[in-house]
């Protein structure tokens, strides 16, 4: 279905994040049907650059990022001709009438402030200054959202001065993967899963974020943020509100936002025992972190593994392990709900005994698997082996079922119809820095070295040591 007639301008349109998301997301969301094609995307940022060298920098993305060539063939050129750029600095006046004459009334408009959070505040300002906001506007804000409680107020507080909640649209892109979403119709469009999800069946949650690779490039930005603020503030406790939240009472953006923040107001603090920081090592030619980045002594850590506790009524007594690094085995992310052995055994101890797991993977070969135990098959007596009951979308749903639509698709597509439910609200941002910020200066004033692990490894040995305490073990990163 397509959605109303819109103008989007992506404040930041010539970086990084714009040639390798925005735009290709825009792009399919035009071959899928859902542009009318008469919308406007106005490039915005501070080279001097023509609408029509614009057009020639989306086509080359799209050409590296989009690997559609037969949609690419039929609608690339009408999707270019509704693409413009103006050249504007958030920081003067240069560029902002342009801007203006290129939107049109009567339209729904976009802001994607895709630029640096320290220009937040300039595009808000201005925007307003230009009177190119009414209240049927809407800004889209890319992470980081602040680097601590305080920066995150005063950023919430900025563009509140201009933007009404309703308004502001912080992308956490993980809650616009499918699996992720089908995370909550799993718990609550079934009957099966729901009367178990809870401490009395659960033993215990994970969740994984891997990566294989290093910070890259990217050291300069990395060194001043760490594994913590990066992917643990935002993208694995918005996986953990998703797995623990209360049944909302509906699926709008109120009711669910409102459950995600009881879960993030319920955690327990977070205790020295119970975190372990990580920096990687070096091997085979590939560099340390250490050699990445400008401080050669650098304390900066690129994994962190936690056992964090959801203080509440459901899950007192089920403690959730959540592990998140660079340079690790593999790329793999996911999150496992473990539940707890049959209460008794009929079969012996010979017959071995599994756990069924659930399990909800995003990345890579996103899909849901649930670990179910059967009888092996043949003539050798009752032996238990555990096999995955398959719900693979692929099989069920037809051969394109996964091919998934991007984060960004979904994202952006729901700012365009106005539905918050997959963005996070002030208050929970704010929540979340509340509880990660004591941990963050903990290890400041300790001012202890991160434990260094092998790249390739699975984190350093006492992230294991975490979890073996409790007589568990982390699920394999593959
Ligand atoms: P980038 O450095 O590649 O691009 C920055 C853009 O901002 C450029 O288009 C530049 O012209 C524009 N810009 C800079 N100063 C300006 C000014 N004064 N006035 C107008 N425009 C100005 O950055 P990026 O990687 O595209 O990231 C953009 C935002 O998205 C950042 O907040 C970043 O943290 C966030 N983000 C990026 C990624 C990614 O993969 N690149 C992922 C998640 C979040």
């Amino acid at each position: 279905i397509p959605v109303e007639p819109f103008d989007l301008v992506i404040f930041g349109g010539t970086g990084d994040l714009a040639r390798r998301k925005i735009l290709p997301a825009l792009f399919r969301r035009f071959c899928a049907g859902q542009m009318r094609g008469d919308e406007r995307v106005i490039g915005a940022a501070r080279a001097e650059m023509s609408t029509k060298d614009y057009r020639a920098f989306a086509r080359a993305a799209i050409t590296e990022f989009d690997d559609n060539d037969a949609c690419a063939a039929e609608h690339l050129d009408g999707f270019l001709r509704q693409l413009s750029y103006v050249a504007l600095d958030a920081r003067s006046d240069a560029g902002w009438a342009e801007l203006g004459a290129a939107l049109r009334k009567g339209r729904i408009r976009a802001f994607y402030f895709s630029v640096g959070p320290g220009l937040f505040g300039d595009l808000a300002e201005r925007l307003y200054q230009w009177k190119l906001a009414d209240a049927q506007s809407r800004i889209v804000v890319e992470k980081p959202f602040g680097r601590d409680l305080d920066s995150a107020r005063a950023l919430n507080a900025t563009l509140a001065q201009h933007f009404d909640e309703a308004q502001i649209y912080r992308i956490d892109h993980y809650l616009g993967k499918e699996t992720v979403q089908n995370l909550m119709a799993i718990r609550f469009g079934n009957t099966l899963f729901e009367p178990l999800w809870n401490s009395q069946y659960v033993d215990h949650i994970q969740i994984t974020v891997a990566e294989s690779v290093g910070v890259g490039t990217r050291g300069e930005y990395y060194d001043r943020s760490g594994a913590m603020r990066d992917m643990m503030q935002n993208h694995m406790m918005q996986l953990l509100c998703l797995t623990a939240m209360e049944p909302p009472a509906k699926f709008d953006p109120a009711a669910v936002r409102d459950e995600k923040l009881k879960v993030i107001r319920a955690l327990d603090p977070m205790t020295p025992e119970n975190i372990v920081r990580g920096q990687y090592e070096g091997a085979d030619g590939r560099p340390a972190y250490r050699d990445q980045v400008e401080a050669p002594d650098s304390r900066t850590e690129t994994f962190v593994a936690l056992k964090a506790r959801v203080g509440n009524w459901r899950w007192a007594g089920t403690p959730f392990y959540m592990r998140t690094g660079k340079r690790l085995k593999a790329r793999a992310s996911e999150i496992a709900v473990v539940f707890k052995d049959a209460p008794h055994s009929i079969f012996g101890a010979d017959a071995g005994h599994h756990r069924n797991i659930l399990t909800i993977r995003l990345q890579p070969n996103e899909g849901i698997e649930l670990g179910v135990t059967i009888k092996e098959p043949g003539p050798g007596g009752m032996r238990l082996i555990d096999v995955p009951l398959d719900m693979s979308f692929a099989e069920a749903l037809g051969p394109d079922s996964d091919d998934f639509p991007d984060a960004y698709e979904r994202l952006i597509m729901d700012v365009i119809r106005g539905d918050q439910t997959l963005f996070m609200r002030g208050d929970e941002v704010e929540a979340a820095w509340e509880w990660t910020d004591p941990i963050i200066e903990s290890w400041q004033e300790a001012g202890d070295d991160p434990l260094l692990y092998a790249t390739g490894s699975s984190g350093p040995d006492d992230a294991l040591a975490l979890i073996h305490r409790d007589g568990r073990r982390w699920r394999e990163i593959r």
